[in-house]
């Protein structure tokens, strides 16, 4: 819960159901001439999903850079006059969902540092692993400067720090002197007052890609934003790359040896279904999961049913691949933010039903396949099959498009810790039972990782099998990875 300024008491009605939360949408642009600004803007509203706390775009005409963010949807930050008044060349843009740090003004993007030679303005989607030890260095190169004496609490901040404090003579520099000392899953843009830069961490855990305008470039996480503002997918920024456009072009340099460890994840909930990642669109692999969770677990149906609108593309597949008819059975208020007045107790047991309710004549009678992304906590799930036993449905089989998530992701996903992940402490028969369906299939790993035509060696699967690629910090781990509380729980 927390307090807006006009003295309001909101409520985050969905954190009782919550599922992964996203972590962050980035998007960059280099274009003369063009409305910079408003560019921007539509790259983040394409990269919402991936962040809904907070948005802010920084832009420059050469000679300054100027700075709007604020709490809030993209639409609900940003007027017609805040982005005319943001005047430019060339601009970055952020959407925020907190992974480290609080949710607090202070901690959206882009973050903004005065450097010797200029000022340097950043936005980051990932998460650092070796936080401390950063934060360490920063403080040896302004010891007089007390610690976190802006009040920032965010790795970004950290490493925004860094690059402005080495003693080189420009962004890119201090940049790649700076990168390789990074641990952990970023994929960034950031800026100065002339020069557009993106980098990615040597896995490439979180997307970034490169499009093309008539008359300049872009920057962003997802395909998808490319198309929203009419640039041409180019390419992906490569693990371990660093790129700088300015009006000399496009320039690259590996910094790092790449050792690829895309997310899994991103293939399964994160990313947009119209975007393409390695070149293979992600709709097309959801609905080739779903091909794959029907042969794995088939099952006597009358109809299949999506948990829209992530589970509808896996719901096809499974549709598809066992032959049963595909149809809507739950319907989706689109309009359902994240933050709501703090309902009263009666409202809140309506719970899932401001955010999704059941077509009782297609339901009733009917023995239902409903095929859900992720399962997390089990709150949606039980929620859903309750409320689908509710509209007269004979019988309920629950189709998961992932494997179960038993560890928690420090790379950038918020998947609560593996006390609260429902997978960490019981077996699927017991989660079966828990959420009350009449069976429960999940996708095994194999069927997944087939369905992405990645090699798994090139994956992160670390919330399916708790083998992390890039080694987690005790004090970061801690607390997250304690199981107790869960054990607990799962017997009642
Ligand atoms: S742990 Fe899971 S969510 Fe996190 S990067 Fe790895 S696959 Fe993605």
């Amino acid at each position: 819960m927390s307090r807006r300024p006009d003295g309001l008491l909101t409520h985050n009605l969905l954190d009782e159901d919550k599922g992964p939360q996203d972590a962050c949408g980035v998007f960059g642009v280099w274009a003369p001439g063009e409305e910079v600004a408003k560019l921007t803007f539509y790259g983040l509203y394409a990269l919402q999903h991936r962040g809904q706390e907070s948005a802010g775009i920084a832009t420059s005409d050469g000679e300054r850079i100027l700075i709007y963010k604020d709490m809030g949807l993209v639409s609900q930050v940003f007027t017609e006059s805040d982005l005319v008044s943001l005047t430019g060349n060339l601009a970055i843009g952020h959407c925020r969902y907190s992974t480290t740090g609080s949710s607090s003004w202070v901690n959206a993007q882009p973050t903004l540092r005065p450097t010797k030679y200029g000022t340097l303005a950043l936005a980051h989607n990932g998460n650092l692993t070796n936080t401390g030890d950063l934060a360490e260095s920063v403080h040896k190169l302004e010891p007089d400067a007390p610690k976190n004496s802006r009040g920032a609490t965010t790795d970004t901040e950290i490493m925004t720090a860094l690059i402005a404090l080495q003693d080189e003579n420009n962004v890119e520099a201090s940049a790649l002197a700076v990168l390789p000392i990074l641990e952990g899953a970023f994929s960034l843009v950031f800026m100065d007052e002339k020069t557009l830069y993106a980098a990615r961490d040597r896995h490439g855990v979180r997307p970034l890609v490169i499009g093309k305008l008539e008359n300049g470039w872009v920057v962003a996480s997802e395909s998808a934003a490319l198309d929203i503002v009419g640039a041409s997918f180019v390419r992906e920024v490569e693990p371990g790359e660093f790129i700088a456009i300015d009006e000399n072009g496009l320039r690259a340099h590996k910094w790092s040896t790449p050792e690829p460890k895309g997310c899994l994840f991103e293939y399964v909930y994160l990313a947009r279904p119209d975007t393409s990642i390695a070149g293979r669109g992600i709709h097309a692999t959801r609905v080739e999961i779903g091909k794959r969770l029907a042969k794995e677990h088939p099952v006597e149906a009358d109809l299949v049913i999506p948990v829209p609108e992530s589970g509808t593309p896996s719901a096809i597949g499974y549709a598809t691949g066992s032959g049963i008819t595909y149809g809507l059975g739950l319907v989706k208020n689109s309009y359902v933010g994240r933050t709501f007045i703090q309902p009263s107790q009666t409202i809140r047991q309506l719970g899932i039903r401001l955010k999704l309710n059941p077509l009782r004549d297609v339901i009733e009678g009917k023995r239902i396949v409903v095929v859900d992304d992720s399962i997390v906590r089990g709150n949606t799930q039980r929620a859903i099959v309750r409320m689908l036993r509710e509209a007269g449905a004979a019988e309920i089989h629950v189709r998961i498009s992932s494997p179960p998530v038993k560890w928690p992701c420090f790379y950038g996903i918020d998947f609560a810790s593996r006390a609260e992940l429902i997978a960490s402490g019981l077996a699927v028969e017991e989660i079966r039972r828990s959420i009350g369906a009449d069976s429960l299939g999940y996708v095994s790993l194999e069927g997944l990782i087939e369905a992405t035509q990645i090699a798994e060696e090139n994956l992160c699967s670390a919330c399916f099998t708790g083998k992390y690629p890039i080694a987690i910090p005790a004090d970061m781990s801690e607390g997250k990875m304690r199981l107790e509380i869960t054990e607990v729980q799962g017997k009642k």
